[in-house]
């Protein structure tokens, strides 16, 4: 009798040996599956160029320039309006659209203040801040002007050869010319520096003529700017159709 409880009791110890193995085993797997997926999440957050927005997707990095700006002037018109007082404007406008749509946006200058003195400098620059940020898409935005009577229109530059650069121009001047319906001047080819230098697709967008006192009187508009920032936007987010 002795024997079989002695065998029972080795039995039930073996049992319980095996018990607890399986349920370490258990708890081991569901504990290492419950972390995993953190640390897999912040290492793709820390190896990313970019942050993310709420939803889980890359948060795009728009650089927006706003053409000349401290004593560059840019152009003129005869009743004294500059071309780097619009350029902003249009610039200032254009950010917040493109916050609330989710992307992350850079200026090259939020005010009339600039810390480059020369005009090579002063290009460079703002290419860096577009490169150095690792921008999506740099958009450059200035002002026409002419000694020539009555000319007026919209016309939007990127880099010759930049099948993205030749994209991305062509859905901001529809953009553009979807809200302001300006004289339809086309997308052209330049070897402008900031085009150039600028690794992200990049274009340079001449709103209007600031010579033609019509169209002079379009660009300062506050409503109208609003409508320029819009077609610009429209033109940005087309560009990646998300
Ligand atoms: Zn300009």
């Amino acid at each position: 009798m002795k024997k079989i409880i002695y065998t029972l009791l080795i039995l039930m110890i073996i049992l319980l040996i095996i018990s607890i193995y399986l349920f370490r085993q258990a708890m081991g797997d569901s504990v290492y599956l419950s972390d995993k997926p953190v640390n897999y999440a912040s290492e793709d957050v820390g190896q990313a160029n970019g942050s993310f927005a709420s939803s889980g997707k890359k948060q795009r990095i728009i650089v927006i320039d706003a053409g000349h700006g401290g004593p560059d002037r840019g152009a003129s018109s005869k009743s004294g309006t500059l071309e780097k007082d619009i350029t902003l404007a249009v610039a200032l406008k254009l950010g917040p659209i493109l916050e609330n749509d989710g992307y992350k946006v850079i200026y090259t200058r939020t005010n009339d203040v600039i810390d480059w003195q020369s005009e090579k400098q002063d290009l460079l620059r703002r290419a860096g801040i577009a490169n150095d940020n690792h921008a999506d898409l740099f958009v450059s935005i200035h002002i026409n002007s002419t000694n020539l009577k009555n000319i007026t229109g919209t016309e939007t530059y990127y880099h010759e050869g930049s099948s993205e650069g030749q994209k991305f121009a062509r859905l901001v001047q529809d953009g553009i010319l979807g809200e302001v319906h300006l004289k339809d001047r086309g997308i052209k080819t330049e070897d402008y520096s900031v085009l150039r230098n600028v690794t992200a697709p990049a274009i340079l967008t001449e709103l209007g003529y600031i010579s033609t006192p019509s169209e002079e009187a379009v660009l300062k508009d506050p409503e109208d700017q609003e409508k320029f920032a819009q077609g610009i936007a429209s033109g940005i987010i087309n560009y990646f159709g998300d």
